[in-house]
């Protein structure tokens, strides 16, 4: 089994609203296509199929796309998997017709192409096995999101999207643009049981050290954004 954190979440905001920046890990396994967590959105599409080149993986290769939840930050990819099979929770198809019109966030448009591409499934309850891989819902950011559980270097790693956007919600339990905050608390609360390494849905990959007397969170790496106008040779980067 290998991960590879293929994109690093950003936690920045702009004065324009909301980046969008998020994570997208790719899972690899001996003898099995690879599989992709989210997919980003399409303003990254081009340097995810780059990224992807860049370690040998073709998109028609890829056995199947992992959707936590249907918001545009990182579902909106799924049409460059050509041969790829589609997970999203049902509470999730649920959200999306009978919320999406209110939840902004949710490409409405784009879900009927998902829904009738005969390759979507849908999975049910609050816990199981996802091609060979363990599934844990998570709602709260919105009621059908679902994280991943794999153990990877010795350590159980959870992939959690947006059911912990940032360092700040895991240490604090306490989120932001949640569709029902209770619910989002319950899940870091069973996050943080259960994982040693977090990957967010907009930040850096998180570290739960349980060692000492309280429970302690800290981001393990940096994620480093560089923006460059056409015509200027210096690039503005930021670093987090
Ligand atoms: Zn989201």
């Amino acid at each position: 089994m290998d991960l590879t954190l293929l994109f690093q979440g950003f936690p920045g905001r702009s004065s324009r609203g909301f980046l969008g920046w998020s994570s997208c890990v790719l899972i690899r396994r001996p003898g099995k296509r690879p599989l992709l967590f989210d997919t980003l959105g399409f303003n990254e599409r081009y340097t995810l199929l780059s990224r992807l080149q860049a370690l040998g993986v073709n998109r028609e290769e890829i056995g199947a796309v992992l959707l936590s939840h249907f918001h545009f930050d990182h579902a909106v990819n799924y049409p460059l998997f050509p041969n790829a099979t589609f997970y999203l929770h049902e509470a999730e198809v649920k959200h999306i017709e009978e919320n999406g019109e209110r939840d902004l966030a949710v490409p409405v448009e784009m879900f009927p192409a998902l829904r009738d591409s005969g390759r979507l499934v849908l999975l049910s309850g609050t816990a199981g096995e996802v091609e060979g891989l363990q599934w844990l819902l998570t709602p709260g950011h919105t009621p059908g999101l679902y994280s991943v559980l794999a153990d990877f270097q010795g350590k159980k790693w959870a992939l959690v999207s947006d059911a912990v956007k940032n360092v700040e919600e895991l240490r604090t339990e306490e989120v932001a643009m949640s569709w029902d905050d209770a619910q989002s608390k319950e899940s870091i609360k069973a996050i943080k049981r259960c994982a040693d390494v977090v990957v967010p849905g907009h930040d850096r990959l998180l570290e739960i050290d349980r060692s000492g007397q309280t429970v302690e969170v800290k981001a393990v790496t940096e994620s480093v954004i560089e923006i460059v106008v056409p015509w200027q040779d210096a690039k503005f980067t930021v670093k987090v």
